[in-house]
């Protein structure tokens, strides 16, 4: 197949997959388990999205980012073989940045709150959990893309809302 047709291929898979998302239900829906067991993506269980329903990463709609990024993973995953021949799939796939690309998809699906922006959320995060959980605030993991602390329930260490790389403070 030609470069040009395999580019756009991805392209807009990528495209399909930010909009099934974004017009789906707040948590999910029927179309996006389609589109998700399409890539073989695991989805959240019932008790990972009630946790985040509950936590301070509020949405206003569409499923949850970490979704968004396990079906992106899935569209790289079967371009790469692909990819192996062209040059210009693999500066598409190299240039694609996940962290950003699931940033953008989550300040679409936020509530809206006028002077809203990512990095005063996640300030504001930080502050609300220092102040609130004295004794809590050794070990905090937060995420260092969307400002989410680790949900104290469970353990891991990627992003539950997002699917980025925590990190430690203190
Ligand atoms: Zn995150």
């Amino acid at each position: 197949m030609d470069e040009n047709k395999l580019t756009s291929d991805f392209n807009s898979e990528v495209e399909e997959a930010f909009r099934t998302a974004w017009h789906s239900e707040k948590g999910g829906d029927e179309s996006w388990n389609k589109l998700m067991a399409s890539y073989n993506v695991t989805p959240l269980t019932k008790e990972e999205k009630e946790m985040l329903l509950g936590s301070e990463m509020k949405i206003a709609r569409g499923a949850f980012p970490i979704e968004l990024r396990r079906v992106y993973d899935g569209i790289i995953t079967k371009y790469k073989v692909p990819a192996a021949s062209s040059q210009k799939l693999t500066g598409a796939i190299n240039g694609f940045d996940m962290d950003s690309k699931v940033l953008e998809y989550y300040q679409k699906i936020k509530p809206f709150s006028g002077l809203g922006d990512i990095f005063k959320n996640a300030q504001t995060g930080t502050a609300k959990y220092s102040s609130g959980l004295q004794k809590e605030k050794h070990h905090t993991m937060k995420c260092r893309n969307c400002g989410a602390p680790r949900l104290e329930e469970m353990q891991y260490d990627s992003c539950l809302f997002c699917g980025s790389k925590l990190f430690e403070t203190t």
